[in-house]
């Protein structure tokens, strides 16, 4: 058997798609565009290419979006003070505000995020925004969380009464996607069971799994064995390592040409779970400059 690729790239244009007429909904009602202001620290390769493909992202929905990039020296009340004029508007209106991870490990990335007015945190990690997750009435949800439980809808994966194993606990992915899962309504009622680094017999975890979620950073730590037959692996991974050619390259969490050949379903790493983080982030800043506006 092999398994069914998950287009995270197509239905990402599909969203966008949608999302597009929504903004043009958005103008004609208020006068205006939706603005995004991402907080840029430092210059990691990997940051800079994420920001740029979020901005030219907004970019093609009719997004507005402004890139403050700060030096790596910045120490946390900078960046604190430097969000704070951001959600004053100081730096142009901001409907969503976004900083971008990871932070130099100097700063208190949870002060700087806290920082973020929980009104415009798009990336829904504001423990505003958490607790109302975890109580079954989101409002920004975190944009990979969102992203794996909207594959899962698309392709007709049916979560109600499964068992999603998810590897991987962080605040980020791990927790809010067992959350989403575990909820009641489309996309949910499925029993999570949550592994991490201190899990015991992982691959005799994992095997019981409908659907397996790796969110962990580590490539291959899924293997052939650990998958149960015809289940739905979704690999948020992203590994970047050098072939034997010497060139790099980008991989998942997700031994992908051995486990296709188990399971039912496969999402690949480029083109899996990373184009649909980028959707749902529009998604968020649409409803928080809908959210301002209304208020109005
Ligand atoms: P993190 O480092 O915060 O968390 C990693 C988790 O993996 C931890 O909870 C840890 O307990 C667990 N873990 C570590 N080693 C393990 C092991 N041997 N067995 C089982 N669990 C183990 O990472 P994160 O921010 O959640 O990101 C995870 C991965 O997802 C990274 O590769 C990251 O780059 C990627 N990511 C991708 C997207 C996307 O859009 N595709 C978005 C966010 C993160």
């Amino acid at each position: 058997m092999t398994a069914t690729l998950l287009d995270g790239r197509a239905l990402a244009a599909r969203i966008e798609g949608s999302l597009r007429s929504e903004v043009d909904t958005f103008v004609t009602m208020f006068h205006r565009r939706p603005r995004l202001v991402v907080v840029l620290v430092g210059d990691l390769a990997a940051s800079g290419s994420y920001v740029k493909s979020k901005a030219s992202a907004a970019d093609r929905v009719g997004i507005d979006s402004d890139v403050v990039r700060v030096p790596a020296t910045a120490t946390t009340d900078e960046l604190v003070s430097l969000v704070a004029s951001i959600a004053r508007d100081e730096h142009g209106p901001a409907d969503g505000i976004l900083v971008q991870l990871p932070l130099p490990e100097r700063v208190d990335t949870v002060a700087v995020l806290d920082a973020v007015p929980p009104d415009r945190d798009v990336d829904g990690f504001h423990p505003e925004n958490a607790g109302l997750l975890s109580q079954g009435r989101p409002r920004f949800v975190p944009c990979t969380a969102a992203g794996v439980q909207r594959m899962l809808i698309d392709a007709g994966i049916e979560t109600a009464g499964r068992h999603a194993v998810i590897v991987g606990r962080s605040d980020i992915v791990g927790k809010p996607l067992a959350l989403l899962l575990a909820s009641r309504g489309p996309g949910g009622d499925a029993t999570v069971t949550i592994c991490h680094s201190r899990s015991a017999d992982l691959a005799g975890v994992t095997r019981q799994a409908d659907i397996l979620v790796a969110a962990v950073g580590r490539p291959r730590l899924v293997t052939a064995d650990m998958v149960k037959p015809g289940s739905a692996v979704i690999d948020v991974g992203i590994n970047r390592i050098v072939g034997p050619d010497g060139t790099a390259k980008l991989v998942g969490d997700v031994d992908f040409d051995a486990v296709r050949e188990v399971a039912g379903w496969i999402s690949p790493v480029p083109g899996g779970v990373g184009p649909l983080t980028v959707a749902m982030l529009l998604a968020n800043t649409l409803l928080a400059a809908e959210l301002r506006s209304s208020r109005r």
